[in-house]
């Protein structure tokens, strides 16, 4: 069963090695035992009476409003561990067809409700949480709307209902010998429609293509009626209008169907470990691999910090001293020499070819290749390691991202600036952050910097808000003055919504608000979030 207060299936833990946690407690201090964690039946009679009318397609049922009342930002989480969330939709639809979905869109017109489009609620910045309104609020779950509708397979395109997580999506597909191959995260539990409104990127996006190149058309529900977008492979028929959509975060319209472009499933798909004496040398050496154009799928580069991070929290003592061993004879020291993983995907041929090419590329940066054995362990735990995060807050920790992109120039300039700040960020709290970063996406013009931190949780609510405040504003702070975009992947909710005019610029923003305003004149879908228009809540 879903974990109604954290990350993932209630039945899957994952333990903080022993090592892993001396480092922690040598790096920020023991943990907080924290007081007042809420129970599931003290949140559920915080739930006011609903302020909808019935509907048949509608559950005003307690929990389906709590559930639907947050996602996996670090906000959610302290209202919903503490017990302080105090916003919850007035009910849940659940459509089954775009009848229904149209349906229940008048519903809410009728009502004058806002509509929150609900996916699989992993966003981690803010996009779900519930307006503080005089209106009613219906969650609108795409969960119904799960189904293949149709696969061409001789021009690769599959047309799918827009409430698929990525499990069901994969499954739908695989039975045709067709994938995806789009793997944030949270693959689990995040879905088709939320990917496409929140602009998402997989783990082998450098293979498949984020989810703007796989996103080739689709079917929008909105307050000025159905919107279609044709799948055409190109068109210089004017600006491509799908863009509108990719990242509109609920608030244009509900994606109903999306078309998207499908790969037949690859002969191989590999990940090879590899290290570097330091992070200067690495960074050139995929820095190049990537401007070469060799053909890999994915490059995942740790600083040090990381490194070091990720070695212990594998707990694998025994194998980790053979290797630390092994890299002494190959002339790498941990610390300073880093980890990284790249992927390749494509016939044996192809993936040999790539894989020799990217090899040589890296010796010349004194890059050694472990072989398969660390990349076949990221493969198969790739999915667990957010479910960390509930077993750091038990241990009194809290843990969360910030990430953008900058081109090569700045790349680890960025992320020694954001790095400087999350560090700096609590000292008027005398409290200390873990922080470390890696490089995820990369680029033949640059690369995203993905950045953790971990702080001790505060005694309370308020206390842990703060403090996450206050390094989350630092880290926002130091991306935009780095030039970075505020999120290479997570989207913008509320969390980022500030920072956004910083890169869009008053030109950029007044069209955005002039766009949907003409798509949602009544400020009925998802408002406050990309953008705070007037007299939004
Ligand atoms: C542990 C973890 C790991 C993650 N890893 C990644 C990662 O690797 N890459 C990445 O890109 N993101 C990642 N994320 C962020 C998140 O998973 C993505 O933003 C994802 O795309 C959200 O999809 P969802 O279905 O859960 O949408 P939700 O969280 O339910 O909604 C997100 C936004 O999309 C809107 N929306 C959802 N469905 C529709 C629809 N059908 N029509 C219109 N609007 C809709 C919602 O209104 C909301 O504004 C991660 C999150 C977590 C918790």
């Amino acid at each position: 069963m879903r974990n109604w207060n954290g990350w993932g299936d209630d039945a899957l833990h994952m333990d903080v090695p022993p090592p892993a946690a001396a480092l922690l407690k040598k790096r920020i201090g023991k943990g907080t035992r924290t007081r007042g964690g809420a129970s599931l039946q003290q949140l559920l009679a915080r739930i006011p009476s609903s302020r909808l009318g019935d509907h048949s397609l509608v559950n005003q049922a307690p929990f389906e409003r709590l559930s639907h009342a947050h996602g996996q930002s670090m906000p959610d989480w302290i209202g919903l561990r503490w017990g302080t969330l105090n916003r919850f939709p007035d009910g849940v639809a659940y459509p089954t067809s775009g009848d229904e979905l149209q349906e229940v869109l008048e519903f809410a017109r009728n009502g004058r409700a806002m509509i929150i489009p609900y996916g699989g609620g992993t966003s981690v910045v803010g996009h779900l949480s519930v307006p503080d309104t005089d209106q009613p609020v219906l969650s609108l779950s795409l969960e119904r709307l799960n189904r293949l509708v149709h696969l061409d397979a001789y021009s690769r395109l599959a047309t799918l209902e827009a409430g698929v997580t990525g499990p069901d999506l994969e499954a739908q597909l695989r039975a045709h010998g067709m994938t995806l191959g789009h793997y944030p995260q949270s693959f689990q539990y995040s879905t088709l429609g939320g990917w496409v409104a929140t602009r998402s990127s997989g783990q082998q996006s450098s293979h498949y293509g984020r989810i703007e190149e796989l996103f080739a058309g689709g079917e929008i529900h909105t307050p000025r009626g159905v919107w279609v977008c044709p799948p055409f492979p190109a068109s210089a028929a004017g600006p491509d209008l799908r863009h509108l959509i990719l990242g509109s975060e609920g608030r244009l319209g509900i994606v109903h169907r999306a078309v998207v472009r499908v790969s037949l499933l690859p002969e191989r798909d590999e990940v090879y470990g590899m290290f570097f004496p330091s992070w200067r040398n690495a960074v050139r050496a995929v820095r190049a691999v990537a401007g070469a154009g060799i053909p890999y799928a994915m490059v995942r580069l740790s600083n040090t910090e990381e490194t070091l991070t990720q070695l212990l929290l594998a707990g694998k003592e025994k194998a980790i001293h053979m290797l630390e061993r092994y890299l002494r004879l190959r002339k790498i020291e941990i610390p300073p020499g880093v980890m990284g993983l790249m992927g390749f995907i494509g016939s044996r041929a192809q993936v040999r070819t790539a894989r020799r090419e990217a090899l040589s590329m890296f010796r010349r940066y004194q890059g050694v290749s472990v072989g398969r054995p660390m990349g076949a362990a990221w493969q198969k735990n790739r999915f667990k390691a957010p479910y960390l995060r509930n077993t750091l807050w038990n241990l009194g920790y809290a843990v969360d991202t910030v990430e953008t992109a900058v081109p090569w120039a700045r790349v680890t300039r960025t992320m020694t600036a954001v790095e400087a700040a999350v560090r700096n960020s609590l000292r008027p709290f005398n409290e200390k952050v873990h922080v470390f970063s890696h490089l995820s996406h990369v680029y033949a013009t640059g690369s995203s910097v993905y950045t953790t931190f971990l702080f001790r949780l505060g005694e309370g609510p308020q206390e842990t808000l703060a403090r996450w405040e206050a390094i989350k504003t630092a880290a926002s702070r130091a991306i935009v003055q780095a030039g970075g975009t505020i999120s290479h992947q997570h989207g913008v909710g509320t969390d980022h919504r500030d920072y956004l005019s910083a890169e869009k610029g008053r030109v950029g923003m007044d069209l955005l608000r002039q766009v949907i305003t003409h798509m949602d004149p009544e400020v009925r879908l998802n408002p406050g979030k990309l953008i705070g228009g007037e007299g939004e809540p």
